[in-house]
């Protein structure tokens, strides 16, 4: 196979400066949370931990924001593809509802937030559609809308979107939005620095002693912790409970210059192999991210292969000038859809947060704030709808 063009890192990771906190040193007191987990959920966790009052640290395994959240492509959307319809189906009305209204919500925490701390991160409001080329695919996009409408999301049924090229039929949801995951964090954990709040990096959560006062072994020492949130994408612990649960996804994306005009609006395709499509500020113009390719992840599978797929796709359907960056990560993907974010059983002061299925974005703000919520004793009205036990 000839050398793949592109640098092969992400978009964000390439636009940022890099992290360099130091590793877990003798932390003799005892905090009131550990937040394992630099990703999206572990840091705005921590960041509602600590306006609470409470004392947090982060522990991060490798570098933050280098893993699923520096790989994305950064759509903040409560449209997740084909879901509403099949969650009012197997979880019920409220649920669905509490799904569509989380994400929604997040949409907007996200951008108050990013305001708040005068962090800027390109965030800009976009329609987010999920489309169709196929005849027999239109049925599904209108019992979807349908499905969405009736939940109370802004969505509605179009055939014209601005893709350079012609689809049956599209779900539009209005007033969605786009953003850069690590400016926008990178802004967070700097406010969360200035609140004293440490962050370890390079450090590797092994095990968890539960107990009033919970110890958490990582490869660098030991900690105490009234309260342990594991936000590792993966479970590092009690990894049984999710084992017939969850399967896990790799998907590719790839950021690629255009000779014509880029989409302004946000795109995912209904049908395989699926396609996802937005553009993004770039120097003094924009780029394009085309991603797509999924599979689940096993020990052998040939990357460069889909990414050659993806290359031939968007040369297929845009005027390509360069293939300027190429990312791959994996996501938890829960068998019914939805996340698992809550208390283990049988522990309640140890949390976990996990099943983003590749839409954990807006899941990682709403996270932050059911676990918050739980923590302080606060009722909050999404909450029982993903917890371990459902
Ligand atoms: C190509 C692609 C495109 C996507 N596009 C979108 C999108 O447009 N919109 C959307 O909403 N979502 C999207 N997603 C999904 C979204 O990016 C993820 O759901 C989200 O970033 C997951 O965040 P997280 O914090 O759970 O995980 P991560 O960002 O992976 O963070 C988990 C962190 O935990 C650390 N860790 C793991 N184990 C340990 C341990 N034992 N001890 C200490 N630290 C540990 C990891 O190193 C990592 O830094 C996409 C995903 C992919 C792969």
């Amino acid at each position: 196979m000839p050398k793949l063009p592109g640098k092969d890192t992400s978009l964000w990771l390439d636009t940022t400066p890099k992290t360099n906190f130091t590793e877990l040193a003798d932390l003799k007191h005892t905090l009131d949370v550990a937040v394992v987990g630099g990703g999206i959920a572990g840091i705005l966790t921590a960041w509602y931990l600590q306006q609470i009052g409470l004392k947090v640290a982060i522990i991060e395994k490798a570098r933050i924001i280098e893993n699923t959240t520096g790989n994305t492509t950064a759509k903040l959307t409560s449209q997740h593809n084909l879901v509403y319809a099949y969650l009012i189906r197997q979880h019920g009305r409220p649920a669905a509802r509490a799904f569509g209204e989380a994400n929604q919500q997040a949409i907007e925490d996200i951008f108050n937030l990013s305001k708040q701390l005068a962090i800027d991160c390109d965030f800009e409001r976009a329609e987010a559609y999920v489309f169709t080329q196929r005849k027999d695919k239109l049925e599904a996009i209108k019992q979807e809308t349908e499905a969405a409408k009736s939940l109370g999301l802004p969505a509605s049924f179009e055939t014209k979107t601005d893709l350079p090229f012609s689809v049956k039929g599209a779900i539009k949801f209005a007033n969605q939005a786009q953003f850069h995951p690590r400016k926008f964090l990178l802004g967070v954990i700097a406010e969360l620095r200035k609140n004293k709040v440490p962050i370890f990096e390079q450090t590797e959560a092994l095990d968890i002693k539960p107990g009033s006062v919970a110890i958490l072994k990582t490869n660098k020492g030991e900690l105490k912790a009234k309260y342990i949130v594991g936000a590792t994408k993966y479970p590092f612990w009690r990894q049984d409970l999710f084992e017939d649960k969850t399967w896990v996804k790799l998907s590719y994306a790839l950021g690629v210059l255009l000779k014509g005009d880029y989409p302004q609006q946000m795109y995912i395709s209904a049908e395989e192999p699926v396609r996802t499509i937005r553009s993004h500020p770039y120097k003094a113009g924009r780029i394009l991210i085309f991603g797509g390719e999924s599979h689940l992840m096993t020990k052998d599978y040939n990357k460069d292969e889909h990414y050659q797929n993806l290359i031939d796709d968007v040369k297929r359907k845009f005027k390509v000038k360069q293939i300027v960056y190429r990312w791959i990560a994996g996501d938890m993907m829960p068998n019914d859809k939805m996340p698992y974010i809550g208390a283990y059983p049988g522990e309640s002061n140890i949390f976990v947060i996990t099943g983003f299925h590749a839409w954990g974005l807006g899941w990682g703000m709403a996270a932050a704030q059911m676990i918050r919520d739980e923590i302080a004793k606060q009722p909050n009205q999404y909450k029982q709808f993903f917890s371990l036990s459902r």
